[in-house]
């Protein structure tokens, strides 16, 4: 059974969940359900801890951070297949998946001494003011399955880096190569209590966490129900909150755009991570004249999506995470199809052979969809692509706007003074101008509307683990 990692100690309570591999059905390991004795001696530790580290020397903080990037980049490939026989991923999405999550730790190392607050004079006559930020104090982490390390990086390389004590709560489904990141930390010298892991469901664990009164901030991704949940969690106390929530990413496509490129950028940006990923491109909108052949383009691409097993280097598409997950895309594409959607490839769950025993999907396309189909109205995590034909770009920024979701959306068009505009019209956190949804370290990330809000990444993100406080000093 791996353990959790708590105040210095492995814990381990009596009661286990079982990690099994999405592809196969086999079991990897298991973890333990936190108990609430547990949970709370992780928040008491970090509380504890918090004292000394809030006020360590950032040359501590940075000396961590590079030696855990050392012992993580040391276990690349280890940690790579952990992470795909708990997640489903292909090797290749988990060995990215980690070179992101080091790369998060090296931009924030190199942020560490410019946490500046600031100074100001006269702000009366012989009147001194200063503004300093101090760290907010224990945070709970909140991670889910889909970029179970990539988002744990997230979330505890800023508020690390910041003086805060941190407490990971994982998806019980990939709690796995996160215990092994954190030990890897714990190798690198993070004191006791500053960094700990707790594991079990959500609504226990996760809730239980979140109401202790020593935690102070809360930082979420998941779905957009159960970000409102943890809201109200949150609320009677006051505490801070970010929630990265769920999406439904428009795609625009013009028809002056490079129409192989945005064939690419719906591929990689719908099917990657198996189509589970939050700013995964959700709805295409495509002019009228440009529908035909950036379809056959995407069509073409789609071929070389093979399907299988995450750990055979040949699979370019692995697993869905769960069944539920599976079923859910299946009723989505039937719904669709009732409604009297065309389906261009895909549309059925794999069977035979090894697909019988994961969860396995193709990469499906459908046209002729209403928008009253639960495409379009729900969040669909998984490979299924509706493209919507379009008569001109205000239509489709209308419609890529009628959505309960802004997280994110593309423009595909060589007219930059057109793509411009659209960008500040278009209802998104993020907005990707020819090009595929990636997300880099240096630009804020986070969701308008339904997909709520907060950044993660970039120097904003350190602002919501610090708290601007002020001090008057009078010289007379
Ligand atoms: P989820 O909301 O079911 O679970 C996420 C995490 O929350 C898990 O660790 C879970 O155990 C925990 N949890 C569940 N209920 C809880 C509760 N009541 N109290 C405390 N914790 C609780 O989400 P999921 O299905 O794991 O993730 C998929 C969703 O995440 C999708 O909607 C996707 O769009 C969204 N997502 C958003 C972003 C973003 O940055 N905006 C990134 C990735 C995924």
């Amino acid at each position: 059974m791996a353990k959790m990692l708590v105040a210095g100690e492995e814990l381990g309570s009596r009661t286990t969940l079982e990690v099994r591999n999405p592809a196969t059905g086999e079991l990897v390991d298991t973890i333990p359900a936190a108990t609430k004795e547990e949970i709370h001696k992780a928040v008491e530790s970090a509380e504890k801890a918090f004292a000394k580290w809030s006020v360590s020397n950032p040359e501590e903080r940075i000396k961590i951070y590079k030696r855990a990037v050392e012992l993580i980049s040391g276990k690349r490939d280890e940690l790579s297949q952990l992470l795909t026989r708990e997640q489903g991923k292909t090797l290749k999405e988990s060995s990215l998946e980690i070179d992101k999550f080091c790369s998060d730790l090296e931009y924030y190392a190199g942020l560490a001494k410019n946490i500046r607050g600031a100074y100001f004079y006269p702000v009366a006559d012989g009147k001194h003011g200063w503004i300093i930020k101090q760290p907010v104090g224990v945070t709970v982490a909140v991670v889910p399955w889909n970029f179970p390390i990539s988002l744990m990086g997230n979330k505890l390389a800023p508020a690390l880096i910041t003086g805060n004590t941190v407490i990971v709560k994982p998806a019980s489904t990939t709690s796995l190569t996160a215990i092994k990141i954190v030990e890897l930390f714990w190798k690198a010298g993070m004191p006791e209590g500053v960094l700990n892991i707790v594991t079990g469901p959500g609504q226990s664990v996760g809730e239980e966490l979140i109401l202790h009164p020593k935690v102070r901030r809360v930082s979420f991704t998941g779905q957009t129900e159960t970000g409102k949940r943890i809201m109200s969690l949150a609320g009677p106390d006051l505490k801070r909150i970010t929630l990265e929530l769920g999406g439904s990413d428009p795609m625009i496509v013009c028809e002056d755009a490079d129409l192989d490129k945005a064939a690419s950028g719906a591929s990689v940006g719908r099917f990657f991570n198996c189509g589970q990923a939050c700013v995964a491109v959700k709805r295409v909108y495509v002019m009228d004249s440009a529908a035909e052949k950036f379809t056959e383009k995407l069509l073409e691409k789609l071929k070389k999506l093979k399907v299988g097993n995450g750990l055979n280097p040949d699979s370019r598409m692995g697993s869905m995470h769960t069944k539920a997950q599976l079923e859910k895309v299946e009723a989505q594409v039937a719904d669709a199809k009732k409604r009297g959607a065309k389906v261009l490839t895909g549309g059925e769950r794999l069977r035979g052979g090894e697909y019988d025993k994961g969860n396995f999907y193709p990469p499906t396309v459908v046209t002729h969809v209403s928008d009253e189909s639960a495409l379009v109205t729900e969040e669909c995590f998984g490979p299924a692509l509706p493209i919507f034909t379009v008569k001109s770009f205000d239509e489709a920024i209308e419609k890529a706007n009628h959505s309960p979701y802004g997280l994110g959306g593309s423009i595909w068009t060589k007219d930059l003074s057109k793509a411009m505009k659209g960008a500040s019209r278009l209802q998104a956190g993020y907005t990707w101008i020819n090009s595929m949804p990636v997300v880099f370290d240096e630009l804020p990330f986070g969701g308008l509307k339904q997909s709520g809000y907060g950044k993660e990444h970039g120097v904003e993100a350190m602002e919501y683990y610090l708290e601007t406080r002020s001090v008057l000093v009078s010289a007379e």
